[in-house]
C-alpha cells in the first residue's frame, strides 16, 4: 500500500510537471474504481489548469482554475505514470513504488495535457478521484482527520491529553487516522522501535516524555522516508521494479527472527498480528 512519503514524491512530482497546464483531454477506461467516476468527470475536467497540487496525508489535492479541486486517492495499488509526447521517457512512473514504467494493463484514466500526459494505473481498483466543487466542501471532506505528524496541532498537549483515560495500545493509535492521519503500518512500526516503546503498550500509561519521543520521532521517519524516495527514483533502472532501496534501512519491518539493530541490544525482532497489522518490534529494547 503506498504510504504518506511515496504519496508526497508523487506529489513534488506532479507538482513539478502540471502545474499552470491545461487539462486538453480526459480518457476514462474503467470508471469502476473504489467511488464510481462521475459522467461529468470529463467535462468537469477539461479546460481546466492545474494551479498546483497539494496533499493532505495519503489524498492528492489538485487545485483547479475555476475554484475547484480534484482529489487523488491511490488506494492499495495505485500508481501515476507521467508520458511525455515528444522525447521518449523509459521511466514513467512519479514515484518509486511499483513498476518503474507503465504496465500494460489496468490503465484506468489519462489526463491529457498538451506535451505528455498522466495515466492511472491501479490493478487492485481501491483507489479514486473525487471532484470537489469548493473550499469549505474540502475542508468538510478532510473534517473527520486528525492532524498529520508534520502539522503544528499534533503537538504535546494534544497527544498527552487524547491517550488520557485511553485503553487501548499504542499501535493502534498510531494507525488510526481520527488520531494522526498519513502513518501506515510499516512506519508504525519504525517509530515504536525508534521511540523505544512495545506497541501493545497502553497509552493512558504513556508518559509525557514518551508522547514526545513519539511526535518528534514521527516527524523524522516520515521527513527521512520522503527523502529516501525522492532520490531512489533515478536509482530505478539498477531496482529491477523492485521497491526503492529506502526499504533497506528499515529497522524492524519484515525483519521476524534477526537480531535486533540497536547498538548493544542482544534482541530478536518478534512479529505479532495487533489490530489486524503485522506488527515487528524487539523483545527486549521495547518496553
Ligand atoms: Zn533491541
Amino acid at each position: 500500500m503506498p504510504e504518506l512519503p511515496v504519496v508526497e514524491v508523487v506529489r513534488k512530482s506532479l507538482h513539478k510537471n502540471i502545474k499552470q497546464k491545461k487539462i486538453k483531454k480526459v480518457i476514462i477506461r474503467n470508471r469502476n474504481l473504489r467511488i464510481k467516476i462521475p459522467v461529468n468527470f470529463k467535462s468537469f475536467l477539461i479546460g481546466q489548469k492545474v494551479i498546483k497540487i497539494d496533499r493532505f496525508s495519503k489524498y492528492l489535492i489538485l487545485h483547479l482554475s475555476n475554484n475547484s479541486y480534484c482529489l487523488v486517492h491511490l488506494g492499495m495499488s495505485g500508481t501515476i505514470h507521467l508520458i511525455n509526447h515528444n522525447k521518449k521517457n523509459n521511466l514513467t512512473n512519479t514515484s518509486f513504488y511499483h513498476s518503474p514504467i507503465l504496465p500494460p494493463k489496468h490503465n484506468h484514466i489519462e489526463i491529457i495535457f498538451k506535451n505528455f500526459r498522466i495515466i492511472y494505473n491501479d490493478p487492485r481498483r481501491f483507489g479514486f478521484f473525487q471532484i470537489i466543487k469548493n473550499l469549505n466542501l474540502l475542508k468538510k471532506r478532510f473534517r473527520h482527520l486528525g492532524p498529520e505528524p508534520f502539522q503544528s496541532k499534533f503537538n504535546l498537549e494534544y497527544v498527552f491529553s487524547f491517550f488520557k483515560g485511553k485503553e487501548k495500545n499504542i499501535k493502534n493509535y498510531l494507525l488510526d487516522q481520527k488520531f494522526v492521519s498519513g502513518i501506515g503500518n510499516i512506519y508504525a512500526n519504525e517509530i515504536l522501535f525508534l521511540s523505544k516503546i512495545n506497541p501493545n503498550k497502553k497509552v493512558h500509561l504513556l508518559k509525557k516524555n514518551d508522547c514526545e519521543k513519539i511526535i518528534n520521532i514521527s516527524k523524522k521517519v516520515l521527513m527521512n522516508a520522503i527523502k529516501k524516495g525522492g532520490s531512489s527514483i533515478k536509482d530505478f533502472k539498477n531496482l529491477s521494479g523492485k521497491n526503492g532501496s529506502f526499504q533497506k534501512n528499515f529497522k524492524v519491518y519484515e525483519r521476524k527472527g534477526l537480531s535486533c539493530k540497536r547498538f548493544k541490544c542482544e534482541g530478536v525482532i518478534q512479529k505479532k498480528v495487533i489490530s489486524n497489522r503485522s506488527t515487528f518490534f524487539c523483545n527486549i529494547c521495547q518496553k
